[in-house]
């Protein structure tokens, strides 16, 4: 998937625990392989990029729990709460160093305003325009 390309640092770490999350939680629920999610759940994954891609905070992104920016729609939100509480304690076994750090991100404080034009995408376009 070239797309993931597009995310770095905290923000590519945080699209690989969703995009693990979400596989564990198609797996068990939908019958499809850990490799393949089926569509709507691969569609998902794609939302939930895109969603980083744009987070406001950028590399500085709280975990979305402690976020007081809503950017999720209603029915994905509802998807992803169901997703996390379903996957969240199935994750410690298969991928223990995603957890630790997801669990870790979590005890810090929310956080204020997001500062301006700080998104991943912000910074590509910004980059982009520089040359
Ligand atoms: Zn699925």
């Amino acid at each position: 998937m070239a797309f993931e390309q597009l995310l770095s640092g905290k923000l590519l770490r945080e699209f690989e625990t969703v995009s693990a999350m979400v596989k564990i939680y198609c797996k068990a629920h939908h019958k499809s392989s850990e490799l393949h999610p089926c569509e709507e759940c691969e569609s998902f994954i794609e939302y939930a990029h895109t969603r980083l891609d744009r987070c406001p905070y950028g590399q500085d992104k709280p975990t979305c729990n402690k976020c007081p920016v809503h950017c999720y729609k209603p029915h994905m939100k509802a998807k992803a709460r169901e997703i996390m509480i379903f996957a969240g304690p199935r994750m410690l076994l298969p991928h223990p160093v995603m957890a630790v750090l997801h669990l870790l991100s979590e005890r810090k404080p929310a956080p204020g305003k997001p500062p301006a034009a700080s998104s991943n995408r912000h910074q590509r376009i910004n980059l982009a325009s520089k040359d």
